[in-house]
């Protein structure tokens, strides 16, 4: 699949997977791609590559990619290929049609955390502009708007706190519910070489990951704790701190609301907060959990990292909120080698979140209701705007099931095969009357659309990406769009056909008005970022290169928040129906739903999603390894290999979710974030018998 050769240019770009935001030099000859060398000036990577980045490329040009647009007056009517002209201007009817019919609410849209800042700008706007209402969201929802919220309240920013050059002076890693050798692996290696240098690590995860035991390193404290639990775990951390003197108390005097600290630290003193209280529903023992929490206190810079295990609970805004507040109590905030942060899963995510992808936040987190905010925005786009938050992507599904949510348009997310519960997902686009689906593939998702609108790859397109540690970078089109258009052109003729008016020549313009309505990102522009290579938000007069660490000083909100975090335990029960917790997780070759992945040569090391089952659980069921099992929930049913493995713990199973076949979501619940509605992936009863196979 892929064409080495003598390359005769190249191009430099950014990796279109995860969270780290590798830059690479695209080697071109003529309008092929040669190969994907690794850019030793990338910032968040410096000459370092994982497998997905360097060579999982290749669904760029797999045969599956469609490539003309389709349209279709039913879901049980074959796909008719037709122009982009007349794909948009049915689109643009049947909308109009809908909100003539049901409503100017009942509409709406998700953006893709896949896609470009520029692109995810374009449709907030298209549907805040073009639909006239707020009925938009991310993907993020369904990963990390829990991140969102808890570092906003505590802290005032949205995001993470440190670069990833922060690692080298960090003395204490702790990592919470992520992956990263897998899930983040060029920072992962990063963390390991700190690692192997003598830093100390603490591992909070159900499962054993790699980074717990591999050559030269050995976690210093693993607390396998049981799925669901995070909060306890963190509160009792906070309990050993605050009852054995371990408080950095002059930061917390100086950096945070003393008033606010003092009831926090009352309430998690209470015995009910202590290890040994919590240690019976948690399964980690007391002393482990006391241990963990005097190295992080006192072994110098502290450095927290986390990601899915802790946002997609039921409790995940909480948990997020423990750790901003475990990190102000020891003071590791605003300095290198320490902070929070948190590590996004998809490339841009952070940015998606930025560009005003929430359904009460316009572009830079303000919030919709703002007069003086819809205001800016309403004299640049020459619109008005509605005041009311819109739908978050849970309560879409719901609202079309309940018949007020007829028309959707989704750019670059399989929503059928990533949100939970997939049962009640398909019931709900199956109500739709429009969907517009624009992505590389006819995947599950366009199972139920009426128009399919053709995307690029990130090698055609120019653009930016957010990394996790907030920094911008430019992606640049490396070769032609195969469909004729960029997914941001096809976005403004839907918007042009609704009667809401775009012209932009460039992905540059959309850029400039980005830093125009946006403080976070004033003065980022094309040419800022081809001189630096990259901006870390916040840019603006005071930082006009960037903030590579955040919090310096001073929190963004002022003072530091305090907040209490009761343990409240999730509504998805164990019993003897289902008396095993399913949780779930990535493997290095293989990149979420798969989409991508399944389409290159990756796909060779890891053919099929399998289930880690500990060996007591699998004797007691006659369950050997290799053999297939049945998967049961409360929510349906699936079937998959079983591998038996000590990596989890009794009572504890595991799964992938890379591969349709197994849709592992059939089996996840619709129990979701108090605060943000992320669903709870990592928290599933289940009961596992022998099969036959899938
Ligand atoms: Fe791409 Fe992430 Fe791998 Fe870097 S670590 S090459 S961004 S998948």
């Amino acid at each position: 699949m892929y064409n080495i050769g003598t390359p005769e240019h190249s191009v430099v770009t950014t990796c279109a997977y995860c969270g780290v935001g590798c830059t690479f030099k695209a080697e071109m000859r003529g309008d092929e791609l040669v190969r994907m060398v690794p850019y030793k000036d990338g910032k968040a990577n410096r000459g370092h590559s994982c497998v997905k980045g360097r060579f999982a490329y290749g669904y760029a040009v797999h045969q599956d990619r469609i490539l003309k647009p389709m349209i279709r007056s039913s879901i049980h009517e074959p796909w008719k290929e037709v122009s982009y002209e007349e794909a948009i201007a049915y689109a643009a009817s049947e909308f109009k049609r809908i909100q003539e019919k049901y409503g100017k609410r009942s509409v709406g849209g998700i953006t893709s955390s896949r896609c470009t800042n520029e692109e995810t700008y374009l449709v907030q706007k298209l549907i805040r502009g073009g639909f006239g209402n707020n009925n938009v969201d991310t993907c993020a929802r369904v990963c990390h708007s829990p991140t969102g919220y808890g570092l906003s309240v505590t802290y005032g920013t949205s995001a993470g706190t440190q670069d990833f050059d922060s690692v080298e002076e960090t003395d204490v890693v702790l990592i919470i519910g992520a992956n990263p050798t897998d899930g983040h692996p060029v920072f992962g290696s990063r963390l390991k070489k700190r690692l192997r240098q003598g830093a100390k690590l603490i591992v909070v995860d159900p499962r054993r990951t790699d980074v717990v035991r591999s050559p030269h390193i050995e976690a210093a404290y693993h607390l396998p704790l049981r799925p669901g639990t995070n909060v306890a775990i963190v509160t009792a951390m906070a309990h050993v701190i605050v009852t054995e003197g371990l408080v950095n108390e002059q930061f917390v005097r100086e950096r945070c609301d003393w008033d606010e600290f003092q009831e926090w630290a009352a309430f998690v003193a209470e015995e009910r907060h202590s290890p040994e209280a919590v240690e019976k529903y948690t399964g980690v023992s007391a002393e482990a959990v006391r241990g963990a929490a005097r190295l992080y206190a006192t072994g110098g810079n502290g450095a927290i990292y986390y990601g899915l295990g802790v946002t997609e609970h039921s409790q995940g805004s909480t948990t997020v909120i423990a750790i901003a507040n475990l990190a102000m109590a020891t003071g590791n905030i605003g300095r290198n080698g320490v902070g929070v942060n948190p590590l996004r899963g998809q490339n841009n995510v952070q940015g998606s979140c930025d560009m005003g992808s929430f359904p009460h936040e316009l572009p830079g987190y303000r919030h919709i209701s703002d007069d003086a905010t819809r205001a800016a925005f309403e004299a640049l786009w020459g619109v008005g705007l509605d005041e009311e938050p819109g739908l978050r992507i849970p309560n879409m599904f719901d609202a079309a099931v309940e018949g007020t949510y007829k028309g959707m348009y989704v750019q670059g997310e399989d929503i059928l095969q990533s949100d939970p519960d997939t049962k009640h997902v398909s019931a709900g686009l199956a109500a739709l009357e429009c969907l517009v689906v624009q992505d590389l593939f006819l995947n599950e998702t366009a199972n139920y659309a009426h128009v399919f609108l053709p995307g690029c790859s990130f090698l055609e397109k120019d653009g930016t990406f957010t990394n996790a540690e907030r920094r911008i970078q430019r992606i640049r089109k490396v070769m032609a769009p195969k469909n004729g258009y960029a997914d941001w052109e096809v976005t403004q003729m839907l918007s042009n056909a609704l009667g809401f008016p775009m012209n932009y020549q460039h992905p540059s313009e959309i850029m400039d008005e980005i830093a125009a309505l946006t403080p976070s990102f004033a003065g980022v522009n094309y040419k800022l970022l081809d001189e630096l290579g990259s901006v870390q938000w916040p840019c603006n007069e005071k930082a006009p290169e960037g903030t590579p660490i955040m919090h310096i000083g001073g929190f963004v909100r002022g003072k530091g928040k305090f907040m209490l975090t009761e343990y409240v335990p999730t509504d998805e029960k164990t019993g003897p129906r289902f008396p095993l917790l399913l949780t779930t997780g990535r493997i290095l070759s293989q990149y979420n739903v798969g989409a991508q992945t399944r389409r290159t040569e990756n796909s060779v090391w890891h053919s099929e999603d399998v289930l880690e089952v500990h060996p007591h659980d699998a004797e007691l069921r006659g369950i050997r390894d290799g053999d297939f099992v049945k998967l049961d929930s409360r929510a349906g049913s699936t079937s998959l290999r079983a591998v038996i493995s000590d990596r989890v713990s009794p009572g504890v199973v595991y799964t992938t979710f890379h591969h349709p076949v197994t849709q592992a979501n059939v089996v996840t619940t619709d129990y979701s974030d108090w605060a943000t509605n992320c669903p709870e992936y990592k928290v599933t009863a289940v009961q596992i018998s022998p099969s036959n196979g899938p």
